[in-house]
């Protein structure tokens, strides 16, 4: 937490304690609903929720009538932890079957999978877990060995075939070799080019279909840039529409002053944020836990 804390200071902070300077007005008048409205909207909260906060904030205060700043700061807490929602927020790797779990992890290009993918099995070896990498991002020519640098680094096996090859037939043989090493875990990264949906529907569709040859696809982790905005929540809507996402991982976390982002594309999605991102070292990659997020934000 103080960890979380501090790295969101930088960016984030300004979200939280504008709302809360805003809510201390003496008198919040229409002007100043729509400035904490405004503020919400900068921070890529989205519409919608922004509404919905707005109007709980307006009520609550309403009836608290005289405020206190510690009163305020639990109402605006407590409102926007609400806002984050009760998922389930497990990285669920524990197969039902007898074979490792399998995690597949997608996204654009450039968002960060290749790290998140190394990160979490940085988390998962520290938590006593054998992983397996799969590399099967193909496409861009040294992704596979960014990867198999953090499987080295962390202690996990890399699977890559030649450059150009299919990622498919990776991704196979990355959760064969799993089963043949008692693995706990396999991790698949995949290539996320945008360029044409069906062309990324036919990839991703076949990777989770030779994978599930060898058993069930315990997570599809859909890894956003934070700092993209809408255009992350267009990826996102693109992904959904490919395979079945479980999870989101929002990176870049510590770069942006948009935190808000993780309410709207929840709401797009209708699925968790799990992980978030808040640096490029392997430790920067952290639960996502809204009440601790929340704290960060109004410090
Ligand atoms: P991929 O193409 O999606 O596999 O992206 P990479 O994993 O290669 O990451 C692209 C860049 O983003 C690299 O320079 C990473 O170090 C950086 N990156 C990834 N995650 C984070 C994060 O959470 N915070 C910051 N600041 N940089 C990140």
């Amino acid at each position: 937490l103080v960890r979380l804390r501090a790295r969101l200071a930088r960016s984030q902070n300004s979200l939280g304690k504008g709302l809360l300077t805003l809510l201390s007005r003496e008198h919040l008048d229409e002007d100043t609903w729509e400035e904490i409205e405004e503020t919400l909207l900068t921070a890529d909260v989205g519409v919608a929720p922004t509404q919905e906060l707005v109007d709980r904030l307006r009520e609550r205060v309403r009836v608290l009538g005289t405020r206190t700043p510690d009163e305020l700061r639990a109402l605006l807490r407590e409102e926007l932890v609400a806002l984050l929602g009760d998922y389930d927020r497990t990285v669920h790797t524990e197969s039902p079957q007898d074979v490792p779990g399998v995690v597949m992890v997608v996204g654009v290009n450039g968002t960060g999978k290749t790290t998140t993918t190394g990160k979490l099995a940085r988390v998962l070896v520290a938590d006593g877990k054998s992983v397996v990498l799969g590399a099967a991002d193909t496409f861009r020519a040294a992704a596979a060995d960014q990867l198999q640098t953090w499987g080295d680094r962390v202690g996990a096996r890399t699977v890559r075939g030649p450059e150009g090859g299919d990622p498919a037939s990776i991704a196979y043989d990355a959760v064969k070799e799993g089963i043949a090493e008692k693995a706990d875990v396999v991790l698949v990264d995949t290539a996320g080019r945008l360029h044409t949906k069906t062309g990324l529907m036919d990839e991703l569709g076949k990777v989770k279909r030779v994978v599930e040859k060898h058993g069930p696809l315990d997570e599809i982790l859909l890894v956003l840039d934070a700092t993209t905005g809408q255009n992350g929540l267009i990826q996102a809507r693109v992904f959904a529409e490919v395979v079945d996402i479980t999870g989101i991982v929002l990176t870049k976390l510590d770069g942006t002053a948009k935190g808000g982002i993780v309410v709207a594309v929840q709401r797009e999605l209708g699925v968790p944020v799990k992980l978030v991102g808040l640096g490029e070292g392997p430790d920067d990659l952290a639960p996502f836990e809204p009440a601790a997020f929340v704290d960060a934000l109004i410090g």
